[in-house]
C-alpha cells in the first residue's frame, strides 16, 4: 500500500546543482518535501547507493508495443508507410480489454527502465468500424486504468485526427477508429479529463495528429480546447510529408507552424526530424520542446534530427518511446548521441556545460524537456517536485568503481542494466529491476497476445 510518508537516503544523488553525498529525500503525499545533503543515514531511512530523478517518455503509442519485432522482414519497398499499413491491420482487431492489457505491460516496462511518467499520444478512440463506444472515452479509461495499476504518472494527450492527407483529404477506411469532428473531439476531451481525474498527478493536454490529419482551420479550433495544458503534434517525420506540405502551403511544415500557430513553451513538436537550419533556430528561440524518439525513428527509417545545432542554440528536447518497439530510456539517449556522432564523425557531440559529461547532459536535458512537454513538476530531486526517483545499482560490472557522471555514462553508453528501484510519486513500484506486478501484468498480456496473433 502507498505510504504517505517515507524517507530515502542515497550515498550519492544527482540534485539540480550536481552530485551530492549523503542525501536524504523525505517524501510526503507523493511529493518530495525535503532534501538534505551531507547527512548520515539513520535507522528510519531506506538506504541506496545512487539516486537520480525518474525520466519521462514524452511520446508513446502504447498499443503499438504488440508489433515489436514483427515487422522486420523485407517486403518489397519497406518504409514508414508500409510499416503503418501493417500497424493499421493490427488496429482493426484491438478491443478495450486488449488496449488495457497491452498498455499495462508497456507502462510496466517503462517503469523498469526508469521512466516514471508518460505522455500518451492517444488517437485510437472508437470501436472497430469507427462507431464511438457508448462511453466515448472508453479507451482513455483503459489507458488510465493501466497507468493506475502500474503506478506510472500519466499525461493523456487525446488526439484530433480528421483527415488522411493535406487539404482535408477524407480519412481512409482503416483510419475510421481515429476520426473525430471538432465537436465530438470536445466531448471526448471532457470525458478524458474525467477518466484521469481519479489518478494522482495526472493531467490532460491536446494533440493534433499532424498537419496531414488536421486542417489549418481545425488546428485553430483545437488550440483553445487545450485550456492551459500542453499541445503536441507529429511534424516533419518523413520527407514525403514535408514535400506534400510544401506543395500545399508553399513552405516547410515547421516554418508554417511557427508562422501560423502560437508555438511556445507549451508545445511539443514530435520528431521534427527534417528541419532546416532556420526552422531549428526558430524552434529553439520559441522555447518549444522537440520530442525525439531515436529508437523508433531508427526503426522506421525516418532520418536523423540535427541535434547538435539545436542544442547549441539552447533548443529543448524530450525523449519519446513512440512505437515502443524497444523500451529502454538509456538506449534512447545513447542512440540520440550516436546518430549525431555517425553523421558528424566526432565524439561527444551533444554538449552542455564544460564540467558535465555527455551522459549527464543528455539525461538532464531530456528530463527538463520531458517535464516541460508534459507540464508537470517531475524530473528533479527538489522540494515540491513529484517524488519520481530511481536508484542505480553499482554492482553491475560496468558500474564498478564509478562515481558521479561516470555512473550515468556507464548506464547509458556501456549498456549497464543498472536500474535497481523506482519510486513513482513516492510509491516504490520496481525493486531489483523488477516491477512488483510483473507476473500478473505479463500474464494478462500473454493471454491477449495469443488471441491477437494466433
Ligand atoms: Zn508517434
Amino acid at each position: 500500500m502507498m505510504q504517505s510518508h517515507s524517507s530515502l537516503w542515497f550515498a550519492n544523488a544527482l540534485l539540480p546543482g550536481g552530485w551530492q553525498a549523503g542525501v536524504r529525500i523525505t517524501v510526503t503525499q507523493g511529493r518530495i518535501d525535503r532534501v538534505a545533503t551531507d547527512v548520515p543515514a539513520t535507522n528510519d531511512d531506506e538506504r541506496h547507493a545512487a539516486g537520480i530523478p525518474g525520466a519521462s517518455s514524452v511520446h508513446s503509442h502504447a498499443f503499438q508495443r504488440v508489433l515489436a519485432g514483427l515487422t522486420e522482414q523485407h517486403r518489397g519497398s519497406d518504409n514508414f508507410w508500409s510499416w503503418r499499413d501493417r500497424m493499421y491491420t493490427l488496429v482493426q482487431k484491438l478491443t478495450p480489454e486488449h488496449i488495457e492489457a497491452i498498455t499495462a505491460l508497456t507502462y510496466l516496462e517503462m517503469l523498469e527502465c526508469g521512466i516514471t511518467r508518460v505522455g500518451e499520444f492517444h488517437y485510437l478512440h472508437h470501436a472497430p468500424g469507427g462507431m464511438p463506444y457508448a462511453h466515448i472515452a472508453e479507451h482513455a479509461e483503459r489507458v488510465a486504468s493501466a497507468a493506475s495499476e502500474t503506478g506510472i504518472g500519466l499525461t493523456l494527450l487525446p488526439v484530433l485526427y480528421a483527415h488522411s492527407g493535406v487539404n482535408g483529404k477524407p480519412p481512409t477506411e482503416q483510419q475510421r477508429r481515429f476520426v473525430n469532428s471538432i465537436d465530438s473531439f470536445a466531448n471526448l476531451l471532457d470525458a478524458s479529463r474525467t477518466a484521469v481525474a481519479r489518478l494522482r498527478f495526472a493531467n490532460v493536454g491536446v494533440a493534433a495528429h499532424s498537419l496531414r490529419a488536421v486542417t489549418p482551420e481545425e488546428l485553430g479550433e483545437l488550440l483553445p480546447l487545450a485550456d492551459r495544458g500542453p499541445i503536441h503534434i507529429h511534424v516533419a517525420e518523413q520527407l514525403e510529408e514535408v514535400r506534400q506540405w510544401q506543395e500545399f502551403a508553399g513552405c516547410r511544415p515547421v516554418e508554417w507552424l511557427i508562422d501560423h500557430a502560437p508555438v511556445n513553451e507549451r508545445w511539443c513538436l514530435v520528431h521534427a526530424t527534417h528541419v532546416s537550419e532556420s526552422e531549428s533556430r526558430r524552434l529553439a528561440a520559441n522555447d518549444a520542446v522537440v520530442g525525439l524518439c531515436p529508437i523508433t525513428e531508427a526503426n522506421l527509417g525516418d532520418g536523423i534530427f540535427p541535434a547538435r545545432e539545436f542544442v547549441a542554440n539552447g533548443g529543448r528536447f524530450g525523449i519519446g518511446t513512440d512505437s515502443n518497439v524497444l523500451i529502454n530510456f538509456a538506449e534512447e539517449l545513447r542512440l540520440l548521441e550516436y546518430g549525431q556522432r555517425l553523421v558528424q564523425r566526432e565524439r561527444n557531440v551533444i554538449r552542455g556545460a564544460q564540467e558535465t559529461s555527455t551522459g549527464r547532459t543528455l539525461f538532464e536535458r531530456a528530463l527538463e524537456g520531458g517535464a516541460q512537454a508534459l507540464d508537470c513538476h517531475t524530473g528533479s530531486l527538489s522540494e515540491g517536485f513529484i517524488a519520481d526517483i530511481v536508484s542505480l545499482s553499482i554492482d553491475h560490472p560496468s558500474m564498478l568503481c564509478r562515481e558521479g557522471d561516470a555512473l550515468l555514462d556507464s548506464w547509458i553508453f556501456a549498456g549497464a542494466n543498472a536500474i535497481d528501484c523506482v519510486w513513482s510519486a513516492g510509491e516504490k513500484v520496481v525493486s531489483d529491476g523488477r516491477h512488483r506486478l510483473r507476473e500478473q501484468v505479463a500474464g494478462r498480456y500473454a493471454t491477449v497476445i495469443r488471441t491477437l496473433l494466433d
